[in-house]
């Protein structure tokens, strides 16, 4: 068995021709054209890409935004000052706050302190405990980017038995609960795993759906996995490669040559999870500016 490739970017692209033609109606009703506000503390090279490849989507469907830098020596009142005025601020749809932070400031803080109605990257706790309950609300981007490809390549989750690698509060955690909560298309049987599950062999084993996301690379090799299985690799790692001109490359955490022999549908690594989330960034924020998930804001 060879697996399918879970085409990351296609489904991606087509996500985001749906959110153009989106934003274009909705300008064409007279409204004013969504709009993102990114705050970035500090200048981590890494970050700094991460929020270009966002203001570039952004730019690409027709959201607008503006990224502000501000030193990564400022307060945490100064930082909650900054992101008061943009949740007063009406002509603001999205907040979003690229993490990770100064090491003095409290990543929960600053996320208790935006708007949950603006909080676009589905992190606030009241996101969060809504997604628990399973009611409306804006759904972290990179597991809510996984259900899409799920419905793009039909894939049945309800009934399955899906094991989640990790357990982190913006991927792993919400990855579990959209698994086994119907709204979200789920109700498979979920398991999640961490770094202190003893046995991790013995619960990947059985997954129809095993989704890995650890930042370790390759932690998964095909003597975990059963025949069939589909696989989704949301972990991005950086390895040394002598033949890059850059050093290095991107490898995710599963051993992607060796388990798409066992796999019935597989993710590749970059190519796979990554260009989803972006995608769903643009839908949170036009799902912010019509007001959808809160009709009252
Ligand atoms: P975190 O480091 O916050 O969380 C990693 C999780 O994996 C933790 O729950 C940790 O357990 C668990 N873990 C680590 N090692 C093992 C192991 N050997 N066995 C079982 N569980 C393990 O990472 P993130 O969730 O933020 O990201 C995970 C990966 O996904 C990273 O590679 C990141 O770069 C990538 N990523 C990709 C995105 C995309 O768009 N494709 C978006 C976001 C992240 P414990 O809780 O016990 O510490």
């Amino acid at each position: 068995m060879s697996a399918e490739i879970i085409d990351g970017k296609k489904v991606a692209a087509l996500m985001r021709d749906g959110v153009r033609s989106d934003v274009e109606q909705w300008v064409q009703k007279g409204n004013r054209a969504p709009f993102l506000q990114v705050i970035l503390v500090g200048d981590d090279p890494a970050s700094v890409v991460y929020t270009g490849t966002k203001t570039k989507a952004c730019k690409d469907v027709g959201i607008e935004t503006n990224t502000l830098v501000l030193q990564d020596t400022i307060s945490a009142r100064e930082l909650k000052e900054v992101i008061t005025g943009f949740n007063e601020d009406d002509s603001v749809d999205g907040i979003l706050v690229q993490m990770p932070l100064p090491s003095h400031l409290s990543k929960y803080d600053v996320i208790e302190s935006i708007d949950h109605r603006k909080d676009v990257d589905g992190f606030h706790p009241m996101n969060v405990g809504r997604l628990s309950v399973d009611q409306p609300c804006f759904r972290s981007c990179t597991p809510a980017g996984v259900m899409e490809l799920f419905k793009h390549y039909s894939i049945p989750v309800k009934s399955k038995h899906a094991v989640v690698v990790g357990a982190s509060n913006i991927v792993g955690s919400p990855m579990a609960v959209m698994l086994s909560r119907e709204n979200a298309s789920g109700k498979a049987t979920t398991t999640i795993c961490h770094k202190y599950t003893k046995d991790l062999t013995a619960h990947t084993i059985n997954a129809d759906i095993l989704i890995v996301a650890a930042g370790q690379p390759h932690l998964i090799k095909p003597e975990m996995v059963k025949e069939g299985v589909v696989v989704i690799d949301v972990g991005i790692n950086r390895v040394a490669d002598e033949k890059s001109e850059k050093g290095y490359k991107l490898v995710g955490d599963v051993d992607f040559e060796a388990v798409r022999k066992k796999a019935s549908w597989i993710t590749p690594v970059p190519g796979g999870v990554g260009p989803m989330t972006v995608a769903m960034l643009m839908k949170n924020t036009l799902l912010a500016a019509k007001k959808s998930i809160y009709p009252s804001n």
